[in-house]
């Protein structure tokens, strides 16, 4: 099923991100994180690629598992940023042979090693999302960031550089995680604005190792509002209470999305089902 589909039809939809195994890892765990997900029974499940090509072959083979095996449309992530033309072509051939009609298209973050090509063949996800449209009849997602792109400068800048991403072919966007509701609504004001009106579904980042979480979001320019960092000092050494804090947190934010006209959220689960099954359960009245 596409999952544009889902997202039109008036309803309120909860999907869940994980990602596949380092080469060499145990891939038997993979299977029992998907199955974990599966029984959240989410509306979708998306994969995540390896831009530098660590874990990619892994992202067809686990999103055509959760479609043939639970009956859950999977979205395969898709990158370019290291990828020729010939690669991405194989690629949509390979999902296509797999009944995987969903593709999240992204750049990529830019590779540390300088021995991996970069850019040579795509410079944007825009590019992306044009060869994958003129290649397959695709459901296209695409990334969005409504705190604003790392490396972008200018908020507007980025947004305007969306709105072509949207024009080239895009039917949803997902967004980068937040930690403060007000920055989304926000951000949903200026798209509008703009002009731009996919269905846009929110992400949220459950917080259960603050540390990790200070590190990721100081790279991709996150904000951790006030509210947020108390917490996280005052639990972050007691493992059994931040868990606790965070589901509480993640719960809260969606509860407080759902109430003001957010129709989609998308959890990144870590590969964590007890996690996100907290938070479904915190949920059930609300997200059936
Ligand atoms: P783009 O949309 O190409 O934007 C990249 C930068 O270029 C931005 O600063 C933008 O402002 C600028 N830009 C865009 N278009 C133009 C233009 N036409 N002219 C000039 N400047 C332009 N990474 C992975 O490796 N694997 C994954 O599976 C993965 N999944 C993700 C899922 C989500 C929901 C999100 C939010 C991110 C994900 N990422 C993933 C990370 C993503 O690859 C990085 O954030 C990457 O740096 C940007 O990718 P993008 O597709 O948003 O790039």
């Amino acid at each position: 099923m596409k999952i544009s589909e889902l997202l039109q039809n008036g309803k309120i939809t909860f999907s869940c991100e994980i990602f596949p195994p380092k080469p060499g890892a145990d891939i038997s765990r993979m299977w029992e994180v998907v199955q974990g997900i599966a029984e959240l029974s989410p509306d979708f499940i998306s994969v995540t690629y390896g831009a530098g090509g660590s874990t990619s072959k892994r992202t067809v083979e686990i999103a055509s598992a959760i479609q043939e095996q639970h009956g859950i449309p999977a979205l395969a992530h898709l990158t370019c940023v290291s990828s020729s033309r010939e690669d991405i072509r194989n690629q949509l051939k390979l999902m296509k042979e797999n009944g995987l009609e969903n593709i999240l298209a992204l750049r990529g973050d830019l590779p540390k090693d300088d021995s991996i090509p970069a850019l040579t063949h795509y410079k944007y996800a825009c590019e992306l999302i044009e060869d994958i449209k003129s290649q397959g009849d695709f459901c296209i997602g695409a990334a969005c960031y409504p705190e604003g792109h790392v490396e972008c400068e200018r908020r507007e800048d980025d947004i305007d550089y969306l709105k072509h991403k949207v024009e080239c072919g895009c039917d949803f966007l997902t967004t980068q995680m937040f930690f403060d509701n007000n920055v989304l609504y926000n951000f949903m004001y200026r798209i509008l604005a703009k002009g731009i009106h996919v269905p846009v579904i929110a992400g949220i980042m459950p917080v259960i190792n603050s540390r990790q979480i200070k590190r990721s979001c100081e790279l991709s320019g996150t904000q951790l509002p006030q509210r947020f960092r108390r917490i996280a000092e005052k639990f972050s050494d007691d493992p059994l209470a931040m868990k606790q804090a965070g589901i509480a947190y993640a719960t809260e934010q969606i509860i407080d999305l759902l109430s003001n006209g957010v129709e989609h959220i998308h959890l990144y689960t870590m590969n964590n089902p007890e996690i996100a099954g907290a938070i479904v359960n915190n949920l059930s009245h609300i997200l059936r």
